[in-house]
């Protein structure tokens, strides 16, 4: 499942303003060959994904490249936080070993305040208490919200 990340070139000259993955926000670039200003619209969500791993006390082991994107937090500051802090409505005691959990609802608590609609998943590593979150980030929910 790998992603990815989208080139965001000047419409007019071509050449490379920023690389990365759109998902809420509108970016506005400057072309500093045209000088003029682009701008960038969120793209389609279909399939974006990105994955977390815990361990048994629900705190950050690893996150993904495309976490770090979703998120807009460096891996090493996603590393050492509980999962309930970025994603509060997690319930650690929900999720049962060696049964897979799915939830439905989840919403993921982005830097800017914004909730970001996700569907997860948690998968259980087999060879410790580790978990695996696979979070699918939701296109319908997410491109209306403008709160
Ligand atoms: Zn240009």
């Amino acid at each position: 499942m790998e992603q990815k990340l989208g080139e965001y070139r000047c419409l007019a000259c071509g050449k490379l303003l920023f690389k990365g993955l759109l998902l809420l926000s509108t970016v506005e670039v400057k072309c500093r060959r045209c000088r003029e200003l682009r701008l960038y619209a969120p793209e389609s969500l279909d399939t974006v994904s990105f994955v977390l791993t815990a361990d048994e006390n629900g705190t950050l082991i690893e996150a993904s490249r495309e976490a770090e994107y979703v998120l807009s937090e460096p891996r090493e500051n996603l590393i050492g936080k509980s999962i309930t802090e970025i994603c509060p409505g997690f319930v650690l005691a929900d999720i049962k070993p060696a049964q897979p959990y799915h939830l439905k609802d989840n919403a993921f608590l982005l830097r800017d305040g914004k909730n970001l609609s996700v569907e997860s998943y948690v998968v259980h590593d087999r060879d410790s208490r580790n978990f695996r979150l696979v979070n699918i980030v939701n296109p319908i929910v997410n491109s209306g919200e403008t709160q």
